[in-house]
């Protein structure tokens, strides 16, 4: 399928999306030409679903930064939290830069079906997220109770509190799943944002890029809406939107 035809099934539900190969392609002129820096000297980080299919569908152009760190559990939010984050904040080179990737994920097949994609080998699609889909199952089932966040199954219990404190504006949404993902993406900048501000850095810069992972079956790979791309020039503080 050409890449048109791929991102003409994708923009139906997120049609500022790009492909996650042109997104690191662009990424890296960013690096080299705004920050003056070589994806050598960066120090990237990301925090997105712990799924496999994200390591499958990992762009290879990555290996040209340093890393990655793993900042994510289930669905992308930051689980490794203040150590984690302070890990590589302490491995990035002194005149280099950190930048995190992070953001929830949710799945659209090549015909159009939002949560789900085709995994290689399986004769029917599978839920992505699956854990969103699980929470969201239990919100919409009122089997989610306030505070229940337990030692065995932690990180789905703490999506399924992210869901539960927005259950009128899910339940409401014409795709619940869809507005779940906007949800927790919220929790996760808001919890990237904090973690941010607990650490220190000593390194030039520091890059925050958000967004909506958007996976695909096994054969059109995957993409993403931006949501935030600042950068905080570490030695005056001020952060800069690149966004557009
Ligand atoms: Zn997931």
């Amino acid at each position: 399928m050409k890449k048109k035809d791929k991102l003409a099934i994708i923009h139906q539900h997120y049609p500022k999306a790009i492909t996650t190969i042109d997104s690191v392609n662009k990424f890296i002129d960013f690096v080299e030409g705004v920050l003056d820096l070589e994806p050598s000297h960066v120090m990237y980080a990301d925090s997105i679903c712990s799924d496999d299919v994200n390591s499958i569908q990992y762009p290879v152009r990555m290996q040209e930064f340093l890393g990655p760190f793993k900042m994510g559990g289930l669905d992308g939010f930051p689980f490794a939290g203040l150590t984690g984050m302070g890990a590589f904040a302490s491995h990035v080179p002194d005149e280099g830069a950190v930048s995190i990737y992070y953001g929830p994920h949710i799945g659209i097949t090549k015909t159009g079906i939002i949560g789900e994609i085709h995994r290689y080998g399986q004769a029917k699609n599978s839920g992505c997220c699956g854990a969103a889909k699980g929470a969201l199952n239990k919100l919409m089932n009122g089997m989610i109770t306030e505070g229940n966040v337990t030692d065995l199954d932690y990180q789905m219990n703490t999506i399924e509190q992210i869901l539960f404190t927005s259950k009128e504006r899910i339940m409401s949404a014409a795709i619940p799943l869809k507005e779940a993902t906007e949800v927790i993406y919220e929790a996760i900048d808001k919890r990237i944002e904090e973690l941010v501000a607990g650490t220190i850095y000593n390194c030039k810069y520091l890059v925050l890029f958000g967004a909506i992972h958007i996976n695909s079956d096994t054969d059109i790979g995957s993409f993403n809406e931006a949501r935030k791309l600042d950068v905080i020039d570490l030695k005056t503080g001020q952060r800069t939107n690149y966004l557009q």
